[in-house]
């Protein structure tokens, strides 16, 4: 996007000019997309979980319910909540990295626990939905990276793996080694990704638009978040999936970068 000035100069005298002024706002006007974008999108995926929070309190309140009915309605009410607390960490996370405010605190750390405290955050809801969920691992090196961002990469991983993923299915979180990487795999057996959207599936705002995904909802911001703490850590991330059959995301972060020194 070019923004021109133009305005002519006339000089007694007889010197006649144009001064032409012609500034590149392309970087201005991508940052009101997002804004809007962003703003659209966060009261969108607001509505459902809260409207959804807002009838199973007022029923539960109004009405005399079995335990058993309780116990859904609460579990539905917990999956709603957790739905949002996501909406606004994503949300929370895009505006810091668009204001270019996320500041990495690398620091030694052990993979295996941190992936570990974030897979037995998703035990609940994963035995909820009847799906197991495992953690493999090898014997790695510690690694030098943010705890915190490292913690949410899993954790947007993870959750979209059941978020996308049918009950019963099975979702394996992967640590594993080889000569130059720390390789992290997040393989689930959900409804997969059409190899169209692999292009755009790390841009923000992206979602495969079918009624599966309608249906889950979401804020297409998950990705975009994991490829910018990747890159913050040289490393790369890449998905295989087969529509129906499940998706694999792959993280390799290089030894040479992430080996304390
Ligand atoms: P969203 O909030 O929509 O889940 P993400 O950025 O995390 O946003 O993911 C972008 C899109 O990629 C999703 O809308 C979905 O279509 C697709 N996707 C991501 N992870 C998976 C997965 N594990 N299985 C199937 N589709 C996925």
């Amino acid at each position: 996007h070019l923004e021109v000035y133009a305005e002519r100069i006339d000089i007694e005298g007889g010197w006649k000019g144009v001064i032409l002024v012609i500034r590149d706002i392309t970087r201005e006007t991508e940052a009101d997309r997002l804004k809007t974008e962003l703003v659209s999108t966060v009261s969108h995926e607001l509505r459902t979980p809260l409207s959804s929070i807002y009838g199973f309190t007022e029923l539960m309140l109004n009405r005399e319910i079995d335990v058993m009915k309780q116990k859904k309605y609460l579990a539905t009410i917990h999956d709603e909540t957790g739905r949002l607390s996501n909406l606004v960490t994503d949300f929370l996370d895009v505006q810091r990295m668009q204001s270019g405010a996320q500041l990495y605190q690398k620091m030694t750390l052990d993979l295996y626990t941190v992936t570990k405290q974030v897979v037995e955050i998703y035990e609940t809801s994963s035995v909820r939905h009847s799906i197991r969920l495992r953690l493999l691992n090898k014997e790695l090196p510690s690694i030098h990276a943010d705890e915190d961002r490292i913690k949410q990469l899993l954790s947007n991983l993870i959750n979209n793996a059941i978020k996308y993923s049918p009950d019963g299915g099975e979702i394996d979180v992967v640590l594993d080694l080889d000569g130059e990487n720390v390789i992290i795999r997040v393989i689930d057996e959900g409804i997969g990704i059409p190899h169209h959207a692999f292009a755009h599936l790390f841009d923000k705002f992206y979602r495969v638009d079918n009624s599966d995904t309608r249906r889950i909802g979401g804020t297409g911001l998950g990705l975009s978040i994991c490829k910018e703490i990747v890159k913050e850590h040289d490393g790369t991330i890449h998905v295989e999936s087969e529509e129906g059959e499940g998706s694999t995301f792959t993280i390799l972060l290089p030894l040479s970068s992430v080996l304390p020194s």
